[in-house]
C-alpha cells in the first residue's frame, strides 16, 4: 500500500519534469529555427542590393562611351549603396535591442523630448511631401527606459507615417497618461491619413522583413525591420505596440509604456528584494 502511494506521489512530479524538458527542447528548437530563418532572410535581403550593384557596375563599364548613361547608372548605384547602408544599420539596431537589456541604463525619459526628436528626424521627407506634423497631448510625461531605444522606436513610427502617406496629409503625434490596473501607463500615438493596412497585414507588419508592398517599401528605403524593432523595444520596456487601421483611410500606431515613477519604484523594489 505504502509503495503504491509513494509512486503515485512521484509519478505526477516525474511526468511534469519530462514535460518541462520536452517544452525546453521545443523552445530551444523554435529559437534555433527563428535564428536560421533570420540568417536566411538577411542573406536574401543583402543579395538584392549587392546583385544590383554588380549589374550596374558592369553596365557602367559597357557604357563608357555614353557619358549620360554612365551618370544615370552611377546614380542608381548610389541609390543601391544607400539602401545597403540603411539595411546594415537596421540589422545592427535590431541585434542591439535584442541583446542589450534596456533597463540596465534606464532613466526617466520625457515624452516631449522623444516627440521633438522624432519630428526632427522626419522634417525633410515631411516637407517634401507637404505633410503637416501636429504634436499635442499632455505635457510632463515621463517613461522609465533607455533613451536611445525609445527614440529609435518612436522615430520609426513617425517615419513610417510619413512614408506611407500621400502628399498634403497630416501626421499627428500625441502622448497621454492612462490609468491601468498594474499602474499608470504612458500612451504615445502616431496617426496618419495614409494608405492604411488590410486586416491580414495588420497582424504581420511587426514580423521581421515583412513588407506589404516590397517594391513600394524599397522605393522609400524601407527594410521591413522598423516595426520589429519597435515591437522589441516596447516589450523589453514592459509595454506594447498596437495598430488600428482602415485601408485607404490611415493608421494609428500606439505605444503603451510604464510611467516613469511607478516603473522606477518597482525596479528599485525588485533590486532591493534581490
Ligand atoms: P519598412 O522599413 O518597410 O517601412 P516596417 O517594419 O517599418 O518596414 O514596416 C513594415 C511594413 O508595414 C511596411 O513595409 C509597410 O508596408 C507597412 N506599414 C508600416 N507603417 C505603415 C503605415 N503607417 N501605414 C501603412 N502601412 C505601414
Amino acid at each position: 500500500g505504502e509503495g503504491l502511494a509513494v509512486s503515485a506521489r512521484v509519478a505526477p512530479l516525474g511526468s511534469r519534469l519530462v514535460l518541462l524538458l520536452v517544452e525546453d527542447l521545443t523552445e530551444a528548437r523554435r529559437i534555433e529555427a527563428v535564428r536560421r530563418d533570420f540568417v536566411a532572410n538577411v542573406s536574401h535581403e543583402l543579395k538584392t542590393p549587392v546583385g544590383a550593384l554588380s549589374l550596374l557596375s558592369e553596365a557602367v563599364m559597357d557604357a563608357s562611351d555614353d557619358p549620360e548613361a554612365v551618370i544615370r547608372f552611377a546614380g542608381r548605384m548610389q541609390h543601391e549603396a544607400t539602401r545597403l547602408t540603411s539595411l546594415v544599420q537596421e540589422i545592427i539596431d535590431l541585434s542591439r535591442v535584442q541583446n542589450d537589456d534596456p533597463l540596465d541604463d534606464a532613466e526617466p525619459v520625457e515624452v516631449d523630448d522623444l516627440v521633438a526628436e522624432a519630428v526632427d528626424r522626419c522634417r525633410h521627407p515631411a516637407n517634401v511631401k507637404q505633410i503637416t506634423m501636429a504634436t499635442g497631448g499632455a505635457p510632463d510625461l515621463h517613461i522609465w527606459g533607455n533613451r536611445g531605444q525609445l527614440a529609435a522606436a518612436l522615430g520609426n513610427l513617425v517615419e513610417n507615417a510619413v512614408n506611407y502617406s500621400p502628399v498634403r496629409t497630416r501626421v499627428g503625434i500625441a502622448g497621454r497618461r492612462i490609468a491601468a490596473p498594474g499602474g499608470d501607463l504612458i500612451e504615445i500615438s502616431v496617426t496618419d491619413q495614409g494608405i492604411g493596412l488590410s486586416e491580414k497585414d495588420r497582424d504581420r507588419v511587426f514580423e521581421r522583413f515583412y513588407r506589404v508592398d516590397p517594391a513600394r517599401s524599397r522605393q522609400t528605403g524601407g527594410t521591413g525591420l522598423g516595426l520589429s524593432i519597435v515591437k522589441h523595444v516596447a516589450a523589453s520596456h514592459g509595454g506594447e505596440v498596437t495598430v488600428w487601421s482602415a485601408e485607404g483611410q490611415g493608421s494609428t500606431f500606439t505605444l503603451r509604456l510604464p510611467e516613469a515613477g511607478i516603473a522606477r519604484d518597482r525596479a528599485l523594489a525588485a533590486a532591493g528584494a534581490a
